[in-house]
Parts: structure tokens; C-alpha cells; sequence
């Protein structure tokens, strides 16, 4: 599932096509409705049309497409993607939405899983309560994790994990995160030592900003820009390593479990709980 390196890759690289542009059209090419999730088709053509686009930008993992008024958001969930083309037959039966521009072009979203969404909203105000501290902010630092973890019982892998604390991150950033901060994904928030946190607060934005320069990590099935993917898998040490030594301690072999039912990645030497 696209995390925040991922989701700014895409708002990258969608961003060219929309800046300065119109909306003419939302089509909804091969009828799947769903994937409207504030208003109707009708509805949003009504809201978008003849408005420029001011801005493109992501919030957690939302991409926002600002308008003159209001804001387009687009959450990709697990295989959603834009792409300047629909040529090839199997690319055109899982485009969800064309986007047709005022310079006659379109952007099509594409969406094999068809779990991603798009809304309308008039302001921020929605997606600001419900998300957290982007991790890449000046807000995010040692106090604002401290006094977050300190206030919580939940395992830290689950804490992480909830963006209504910290936007933006997933499975793949929050076990790269607690290996390198050394601690355990199961262990409690309200236990971790300061020196840990610290060490927490430094790793997070530390590997999401080599995450971006590396324009995410493409497991399976994440690409953005027509079929590019991202090359930060090169530099996991944790996740997806699940069988081979440490980097670290070259002694004990990364472990799989599962934490609220998400895969976890750790060494059990360095992340002891
Ligand atoms: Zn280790």
C-alpha cells in the first residue's frame, strides 16, 4: 500500500499535469461508481468544472488537487495510479476515472484493486481532524513523540500505524523506523525509554526523506508516472527480510510476526522488549 513516499512520488509526478489546468470533465469509463465517495459523478463535474487548479499536494496519504474552490483528494489504497494513457487493453478496464483537462488532455486513474478513493471537499477542516502530525513537519520532533507515546498503551507498531497520530506512515516505514530506533514493535508506547524516542524521532523522517529521493519502494505492484517505480526496496534493511542475518548485529536472522494483524519485520537481538 502506497505510504508517504509513495503518495508524494505520485503528487510529483501527477502535479505537471494538472497545475494551472481546468477540469472539463469526470468520466467514469468503465462504470464503478464506488470509487466516488463524497458525491455522485454528476454531482462532482458540477463541483470541479471550469475551476483552475491552484495546487497539488498530499496530506498523509491523501493526494488534494486544489481548486479555485474546494479540493479534489484522492486516497490510491492499495494499486491505485494516474497514468497519461489508457493504450493497452488491460490498463483501459481497470481505469476507474479520465480526468479530461481543459487543454485536451486526460489523466486517467487507474485502479486494479479498486480500493482507492476520490472526494470533494470545500476546505481542510475533514482532513485535518482526522489526520495526525505529518512526520515531515517542523511539528514533528522529540516533545510532539514523547508526549503522544507517553499518553498511549497500545504496542508501538499499532501507534504508529494510526494516522490520526501520524499521517503517513505504513507497514514498510514504521518496521524500517523501530529497527533502526532499536526498538520492539510490540513494545508498549508508554514504556519506551527517552533515549529510544529520540532515537525514534530522528529515524522517521530521516528514512521517509531517503524514502522520497528513492521515490518510494515498489514491492509488488506500486508505480507512479506511467509505470515508473520506486527503488528505496534497494535500501530496506528490515522489511520483506524476513529469514536473512541483521545488518546490524550480523548475528540473528530478521523475524516475521504479526502485530494488529500486519506483518512486522525485527531483528530480536536489536529490538529486544
Ligand atoms: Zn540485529
Amino acid at each position: 500500500m502506497p505510504e508517504l513516499p509513495e503518495v508524494q512520488a505520485v503528487v510529483d509526478s501527477i502535479k505537471p499535469l494538472f497545475l494551472s489546468r481546468k477540469i472539463i470533465e469526470i468520466k467514469n469509463p468503465n462504470s464503478y461508481k464506488s470509487v466516488f465517495a463524497t458525491h455522485s459523478l454528476e454531482k462532482l463535474n458540477g463541483l470541479v468544472l471550469n475551476k483552475r487548479i491552484k495546487n497539488v499536494f498530499r496530506k498523509g496519504k491523501y493526494i488534494l488537487i486544489e481548486l479555485e474552490s474546494g479540493y479534489l483528494a484522492v486516497h490510491l489504497r492499495m494499486t491505485g495510479n494516474f497514468k497519461t494513457s489508457s493504450d493497452n487493453e488491460s490498463d483501459a478496464k481497470h481505469i476507474s476515472v479520465e480526468f479530461i483537462l481543459d487543454n485536451k488532455k486526460s489523466v486517467y486513474y487507474k485502479d486494479y484493486r479498486k480500493f482507492g478513493r476520490i472526494y470533494y471537499f470545500n476546505d481542510l477542516n475533514y482532513l485535518e481532524n482526522k489526520l495526525g502530525c505529518e512526520p515531515l513537519s517542523k511539528d514533528f520532533d522529540y516533545q510532539f513523540l514523547k508526549h503522544g507515546l507517553s499518553k498511549s498503551k497500545s504496542m508501538i507498531k499499532s501507534k504508529l500505524l494510526d494516522q490520526s497520530f501520524i499521517a503517513g506512515l505504513g507497514n514498510i516505514y514504521v518496521d524500517e523506523s523501530l529497527w533502526l530506533a532499536k526498538i520492539h514493535p510490540e513494545k508498549k508506547s508508554d514504556t519506551i525509554s527517552g533515549i529510544k524516542i529520540r532515537r525514534l524521532s530522528d529515524a522517521i523522517p530521516m528514512i521517509l526523506k531517503k524514502a522520497i529521493e528513492h521515490n518510494g519502494t515498489t514491492i509488488i505492484n506500486f508505480s507512479f508516472g506511467n509505470d515508473s517505480i520506486g527503488s528505496y526496496k534497494e535500501k530496506l534493511n528490515v522489511f520483506g527480510k524476513t529469514g536473512e542475518v541483521c545488518i546490524r548485529c550480523k548475528k540473528s536472522k530478521i523475524v516475521k510476526i504479526f502485530v494488529s494483524q500486519r506483518g512486522t519485520h525485527f531483528c530480536s537481538r536489536c529490538q529486544k522488549k
